[in-house]
Parts: structure tokens; sequence; C-alpha cells
């Protein structure tokens, strides 16, 4: 869902075991995230896990391999960022279940309509693809997870600027406006009430 195998030679797939050292593509590929380290233009797993490529973002991470994985549950919070939307639906790779750190792959799907209390007519004007999110899980059926960002504490978290990546700055926070530091841009969001403080 959304993680589409890269077209290139020498091709690295998302789920793809790698090892400490293991060479994983060139700067010029992807852009080298999380669990990954950079020797001579070259980028490196750091640790023993899977390959995570988000093609979109062209970004590649290893996650560690998985020591007992856990599971949201109906219920839980969890902190993720948005990889992929399609039609009505974010699709989120889920990074924290409370305050432990996720290793292994899940995916959280979350419907324009539950984003907000509010009516959200168009789910771009409320969440992007990279974007940092809290969200509550509210349906765990065949483990997809259905999340939503309705309440005060749930909603983006960290956003960047779509036009330049830049991090995206509140203005204030009664209109939830958010603008970029870097380019000036303006963007919206639903936000959660802590947008920006660090917190996850
Ligand atoms: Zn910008």
């Amino acid at each position: 869902m959304g993680w589409n195998v890269c077209s290139m030679s020498n091709i690295r797939r998302s789920g793809e075991f790698v090892v400490p050292g293991e060479r994983i593509g060139v700067i010029e590929e992807f852009i080298p995230n999380f669990g990954t380290y950079v020797e001579n233009g070259v980028i490196y797993s750091r640790n023993a896990g899977y390959l995570l490529i988000d093609s979109a973002a062209r970004k590649v991470s290893v996650y560690p391999a998985a020591k007992g994985l856990s599971f949201p549950k109906i219920g839980s919070i969890v902190v993720g960022y948005v990889v992929n939307i399609q039609g009505s639906t974010a699709f989120i790779r889920i990074i924290k279940i409370g305050k432990k750190d996720l290793s292994g792959f899940l995916t959280g799907a979350l419907h324009v309509s539950d984003i907000d209390v509010k009516y959200t007519k168009e789910i771009l004007n409320a969440i992007k693809v990279g974007d940092l999110i809290r969200a509550k899980v509210i349906s765990d059926t065949n483990r997809i997870f259905h999340l939503t960002t309705k309440g005060e504490n749930l909603g983006v978290i960290l956003a960047l600027c779509s036009k330049c990546g830049g991090t995206l700055m509140l203005k204030n926070r009664r209109s939830k406006q958010l603008y970029c530091g870097e380019c000036g841009n303006s963007e919206t969001r639903k936000i959660a009430s802590d947008y920006g403080s660090g917190n996850m």
C-alpha cells in the first residue's frame, strides 16, 4: 500500500532485511533517514532490520527487526507519518504506540470523516503526505488499524511546507493557520493542540 518498488537497477524493496553496514543505495537515489548513515555518498544501514522506502518522498529508513511485535489496541494513541493519501483515506506508518517506539511495519488508515469533529471537505486541507500525526485507534479488525484525529490533542504534530520542505510554524492557535519560515507559504492542517512543541 504505497510502498512502490524502486525501478532503478540494483532494486531495493521495502521490507527487505538488511544488516549493519550493508549498502542500501546512494544519496542521488534516496534521502537517508532513520537507521541509516552516509559515507562518501553511499547510504548504509545502521541496524539489522527492514528497509522502508518511501518512494514519494524518496526517503529510505531501516527499522530494527522486531523483537516481539506489539500491536495497538482500540483506544491506543499512536504516532506516525502520513505516507500516502488515496482518495479520501490517508495511510499512516505507525512509529509509536503510546510511549513505546515501534519496530516492524504497521499501517493505519485515517478516513477524511475521522479527521475532525467539524466536516472536512478536502482531505488535503487537513493532512498531507509527510505530516507527523498523533491519532487514536478506533478499530483493529483484521489488523487494519482505523484511526481518528478527532480531539484537541490529536492531529498533525509536525508538518513540512509542501513547496520547499521547510518546517511549518503556527501563525496563531485559533486560526490553525500554518506558515513556512523559509518561503512564507501558508497552509492549513488539522493540528493537535500542542503542534510544534516537539511532544510525540
Ligand atoms: Zn516553504
